[in-house]
């Protein structure tokens, strides 16, 4: 029998999922739910162990648990996670989706989120989003333009992860895709390194973002080292030595300017926390190491920052900071200011740094003609997607 629409929804949103909860989390939903205190630890054990170790999406799966328990579970929660609203798969194999998140109240239509996946031949980058838009407004940034802007609850961060791992078949005994995009073989994760570099200020919402590298770092579960995630900021000073003596991810900043001047007008943030003491900040980034290096992200702007005397002055400031460059090729959006460097600018500032030695990636631009790249993401509206992609294209 087909209930009523409205009917069903109600019924979804009353029974919470416990898919990207915390152990805390998982216990009090289980506590609340009328379970002996006695049981709580190890329910909450055999429960993770299903959720985040096998990637399991319900309750029936859970094999050490008893049929009248399941039972009960199912009746009073759900392993739901963001609905993946739409995926698109760049010509590189970089995978975006768009998700949307379950509604927090009848008047919540469900914001969305982007999250992107970006796959090497031995290794896959799971860049996720913290918050729905972004309260900065750099000006070579896209999300920055969204108006919309909530934090994300840890739960829906995690959810970002777990939804990635399933359907990119990183769950013990699933399948890839077999579009062969995705790395694969013996002990080759589809997700071995996380990036909070997708929608928002992730300082902004620094306890969840530490909450949520807790789950995702966890041995018992998805087990993503902390080593193998990194944090990026437009610079919340304050926040920094939290992130680090707290929760401890490696560290990006997303400089982008060497000159207060300049940095206060593509990063405006620099006006509250300007050049010198985001430096000290991460000078004094609790372990920070040289095997332990801080990720400075600088995008290139044509005619903007993209001078040799520039990147002179970029490795005098970074003296004494245990770092490395990361040179990232503007990505163009519908109405951006600006341009991205010419590849040959790119190349000499690239060199004067290396030559100063770091090291000095320049991030090959992946997932462009899906509007995946950095800075490019902003969900919203439909109109907005299709002309966007035209105008990349
Ligand atoms: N809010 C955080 C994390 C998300 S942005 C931060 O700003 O660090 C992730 C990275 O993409 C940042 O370094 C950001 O400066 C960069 N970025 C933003 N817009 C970009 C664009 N259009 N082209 C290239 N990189 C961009
Ligand atoms: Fe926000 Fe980062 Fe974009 Fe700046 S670059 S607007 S901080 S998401």
């Amino acid at each position: 029998m087909n209930a009523p629409a409205a009917r069903a929804e109600t019924a979804m949103s009353e029974r919470p999922s416990l898919a990207g909860l915390t152990r805390a989390e998982i216990g009090e939903a289980l506590r609340a739910f009328g379970l002996p205190e006695r049981e709580i630890r190890m329910r909450t054990a055999q429960l993770w162990h299903w959720i985040y170790f096998r990637g399991v999406r319900d309750f029936a799966s859970m094999l050490n648990v008893s049929k009248a328990l399941r039972q009960r579970l199912d009746d009073a929660f759900t392993l739901d996670l963001p609905e993946v609203v739409e995926e698109q798969i760049s010509t590189d194999g970089t995978r975006k989706w768009l998700l949307r998140l379950t509604p927090v109240d009848a008047h919540d239509k469900g914001a969305e989120i982007e999250c992107v996946y970006i796959p090497e031949s031995d290794r896959g980058t799971l860049c996720v989003s913290s918050q729905v838009g972004c309260t900065l407004n750099c000006t070579f940034c896209h999300t920055g333009t969204q108006r919309l802007v909530r934090n994300l609850t840890t739960q829906e961060i995690v959810g970002q992860l777990i939804v990635a791992r399933q359907r990119l078949g990183d769950f013990p005994g699933r399948e890839r895709p077999t579009d062969g995009l995705v790395p694969s073989g013996e002990g080759v994760r589809a997700v071995s390194n996380i990036v909070f570099m997708g929608m928002g200020e992730p300082l902004y919402n620094l306890e969840n973002v530490e909450a949520a590298v807790e789950v995702m770092a966890d041995g018992d579960g998805l087990s993503v080292s902390k080593r193998r995630i990194t944090v990026s900021t437009s610079g919340v000073v304050p926040e920094i030595e939290r992130l680090g003596s707290e929760c401890g991810p490696m560290l990006a900043i997303s400089l982008h300017a060497v000159r207060d001047d300049l940095r206060n007008e593509l990063v405006p943030l620099n006006k509250k926390y300007p050049i010198r003491e985001l430096l000290q900040a991460c000078r004094d980034y609790p372990g920070a190491s040289n095997a332990r290096r801080i990720t400075f992200e600088y995008v290139m702007l044509k005619g903007v920052n993209d001078s040799p005397a520039e990147a002179k002055e970029l490795v005098r400031l970074l003296k004494g900071i245990p770092a490395k460059i990361n040179l990232i090729p503007f990505n163009p959006w519908p109405g951006a200011p600006y341009e991205c460097s010419d590849w040959e600018t790119i190349e000499r500032f690239s060199d004067i740094v290396f030559n100063a030695g770091y090291a000095s990636p320049v991030r090959t631009p992946r997932g462009r003609d899906i509007l995946a790249a950095c800075g490019q993401l902003r969900s919203e509206t439909e109109k907005l997607r299709a002309r966007a992609r035209r105008a990349v294209e």
